[in-house]
């Protein structure tokens, strides 16, 4: 099967979860792939997809790509479609990914697979498991006979490999005029220099057991010491004892890190939905009985107030080995 992957990047990065949608087609095709890499000023990234096993980068490298732009970005993924001739898209299942492509999907007359957490390929078609009723379930998907089969795919779930490779042929786009009906004029990020939940690795969050926005810092000694972002509940955002930015679960980020450390989170089903597929989930809570036990690898029943100065000096004390 042929695979085009789109790669996003942000202010001159790759995103990780673009170099995971390639690695994959990489795996899956068992072949070299090709890439697609809209912006402005991204040209010199391309010979880095490389090692993730691009053979080809279709580059739109265009003032007017500086911020994204809905149509323009899915005019970049369409050129390149149409020179390239895949069987499959893969798109990382970002924030940009979900608005981009439905939009590239729905021009293609075909439907996506979105927000796989597995993914292979049988005979000429696609076949996806992706989460369902909020991570309750598992549902088994395909794109059927499609002339396209398109996936989104969830961040931090499959491995980024760089392997030694060659430096792909990149080949400039020519998209004419894009004329966009909507525009992006100002991307305003935060001030905090904080690690994102939805990118890291390991989070470390925290529920309304927490009592009040003073005791942040029990939490965040923990968080610090693992080197981990920091999470949190939706009734803690609500209570205005942290920005929505951190929040966790259904109305919040998808996360999918190596470690979740939840403290004082009850596990409401809402919450799960953005965390439930964590590969280790570690449960702190005083009560036996919540309903984050079910889903925690490792569970600790007791009091945060006492428990996480503990782990957090267990952490250091290990690092220090
Ligand atoms: C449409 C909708 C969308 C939602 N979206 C989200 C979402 O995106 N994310 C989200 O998180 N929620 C979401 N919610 C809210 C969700 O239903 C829960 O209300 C919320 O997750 C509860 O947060 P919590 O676990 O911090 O608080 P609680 O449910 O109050 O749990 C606090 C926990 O702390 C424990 N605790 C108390 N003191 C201690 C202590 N000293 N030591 C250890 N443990 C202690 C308690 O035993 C309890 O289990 C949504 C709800 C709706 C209706």
């Amino acid at each position: 099967m042929k695979f085009l992957v789109f790669i996003e990047q942000r202010e001159g990065k790759i995103r990780k979860a673009s170099l995971e949608a390639l690695s994959l087609a990489r795996r899956l095709s068992g072949g070299p792939v090709a890439a697609v890499l809209p912006g402005k000023g991204v040209t010199p990234l391309a010979k880095d997809l490389g090692k993730y096993g691009a053979a080809t980068v279709y580059v739109a490298d265009r003032d007017d790509l500086a911020l994204y732009s809905n149509k323009g970005y899915v005019g970049a993924l369409d050129l390149a479609t149409q020179k390239e001739s895949p069987d499959a898209v893969l798109i990382a299942a970002t924030a940009m990914g979900k608005d981009l492509a439905p939009r590239f999907a729905a021009r293609h007359d075909v439907s996506a697979l979105a927000d796989v957490m597995d993914l292979r390929v049988e005979g000429d078609r696609l076949v996806a498991w992706r989460p369902v009723y909020s991570g309750k379930a598992r549902a088994e998907v395909d794109c059927g006979s499609a002339k396209l089969q398109i996936a989104t795919t969830r961040p931090n779930v499959f491995p980024a490999e760089a392997l030694e490779g060659s430096e792909p042929r990149v080949e400039a786009l020519d998209l004419g005029d894009i004329a966009p009906r909507a525009k992006v004029i100002k991307v305003e990020t935060s001030e905090s220099k904080e690690l994102d939940v939805a990118e890291a690795d390991i989070i470390v969050s925290g529920g309304r057991g927490i009592k009040g926005p003073e005791n942040w810092p029990v939490i965040r000694d923990l968080q610090q010491a693992l080197g981990a972002a920091l999470g949190a509940s939706r009734a803690v955002v609500d209570a205005g004892w942290i920005d929505h930015q951190h929040q966790v679960g259904q109305t919040g980020k998808v996360v999918s890190p190596t470690l979740y450390v939840a403290c004082g989170i009850s596990g409401a089903i809402q919450h799960l939905a953005g965390m439930g597929t964590s590969k280790v989930i570690v449960a702190i809570n005083k009560d036996p009985e919540a309903p984050i036990f079910k889903v925690a690898t490792y569970g600790v029943v007791g009091d945060l107030f006492q428990i996480l100065p503990e782990f957090a000096k267990a952490v250091r004390e290990a690092k220090k080995e």
